[in-house]
């Protein structure tokens, strides 16, 4: 995804900015052209033998890109403070039929389900970008340190973007906890770059079962996949139900809006707790297609027939034109024009933990 440094203000300095991202990209791009990810599995209805697809598509070109660079505005302020934030100790196993939800922050999520640990789309780097000196940079610490997480059993990676497939993160946990790595399809090229061993990858709709009798299932997003020039699309995008005896969890990377949140609670069920993106939604014209907004992230909830939603993917890194704090705010006005209760729709602070046992899911 194309983002820039909050810092850079002014065409002149955003042109230089972007062609350095441009140069970037090329020289990664040059680098690892021969390494795009090929899926060898039959054609589908979003896979057409070489890349996969969505109709419409999602992703824009670079006409779109550089007419969005040279046009955007900044709808807000954002501040870096990086400071520590202290939670207490998480404990390293829940109990079955317990479950336990921790916002880390951005779309990093420990989910502690059925005895197991789960932790969705993890990056605790300083930039999500494939270098520590340009690119997004991160404005808020983890809510929790690398260090005190549990053990961690699965590891969730929705696509390939580098805001959720953060190779620095994903090698040290392969090192430190030696988990499952669950990933879309043609994925578990990536990751094997990274030092990465156990990898397990889904197609929409495909479900694996783990220990302790969890099942992981890939469902549809509205998105897209690149890391290089080179690999626009040679790897799927999803979201993730997990359920469990007691619980059902829905997870949706990033999405635009579509009809894959009415299929997922036709086919599964509707979720318990729904884990919805509401940032990176500005401009409209550009992040539509990707990106839910916070009106349509109500709208989700509602469609869902989630009982309860969790706001990911917002004030840890800036990847669009919404201000730090306006998905936050945009959100509670879309709930109050929807008349959605407010605390169906859980904002968590980062760190913030949730719990639910096997009788009260809340
Ligand atoms: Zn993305
Ligand atoms: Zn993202």
């Amino acid at each position: 995804m194309a983002a820039r440094d909050g810092s850079v203000r002014g065409p002149s300095r955003r042109a230089v900015g972007l062609l350095a991202v441009l140069a970037l990209t090329l020289a990664v791009a040059a680098s690892c052209a021969s390494m795009a990810p090929r899926h060898e599995g039959p054609v589908s209805d979003h896979f057409d033998g070489v890349r996969f697809y969505q109709v419409p598509p999602v992703q824009k070109g670079l006409n779109e890109v550089l007419k969005w660079q040279f046009t955007r505005e900044s709808a807000g302020p954002w501040e870096r403070d990086l400071t520590r934030i202290d939670t207490p100790p998480l404990p390293d196993r829940l109990e079955d039929g317990a479950l336990s939800v921790t916002f880390v922050n951005h779309a990093t999520v420990l989910i502690q389900v059925g005895g197991l640990n789960i932790l969705t789309d993890p990056i605790w780097s300083g930039r999500a970008s494939p270098v520590q000196s340009l690119g997004p940079q991160r404005f808020r610490a983890p809510g929790i340190r690398f260090q005190d997480l549990p053990p961690v059993d699965l590891v969730l990676v929705s696509h390939n973007h580098f805001d959720h497939m953060d190779e620095d993160t994903l090698a040290r946990l392969a090192d430190d906890h030696d988990p499952l790595f669950v990933v879309p399809l043609a994925n578990c090229r990536y990751l094997e770059r990274f030092g990465v061993e156990r990898c397990r990858e889904l197609d929409w709709w495909e479900v694996m079962e783990t220990a302790k009798g969890v099942r992981v299932h890939g469902v549809p997003a509205r998105h897209w996949a690149r890391r290089s020039l080179a690999d626009t699309n040679r790897s799927l995008w999803s979201g993730f139900v997990i359920r469990s005896d007691q619980h059902r969890i829905y997870f949706a990377g990033d999405t635009g809006m579509g009809d894959h949140f009415e299929e997922i609670r036709e086919r599964l069920g509707p979720p318990d707790l729904a884990i919805l993106p509401i940032g990176a939604y500005l401009p409209r014209w550009f992040m539509s297609a990707q990106h839910i907004d916070p009106g349509e992230a109500v709208m989700a909830h509602r469609i869902l027939g989630a009982k309860k939603s969790m706001a990911i993917h917002f004030g840890t890194f800036r990847l669009a034109d919404d201000g730090q704090e306006q998905p936050v705010l945009d959100l509670a006005e879309a709930m109050d024009a929807d008349g959605l209760d407010r605390s169906s729709f859980w904002v968590p602070e980062n760190g913030d933990t949730r719990r639910w046992d096997a009788r009260s899911q809340g």
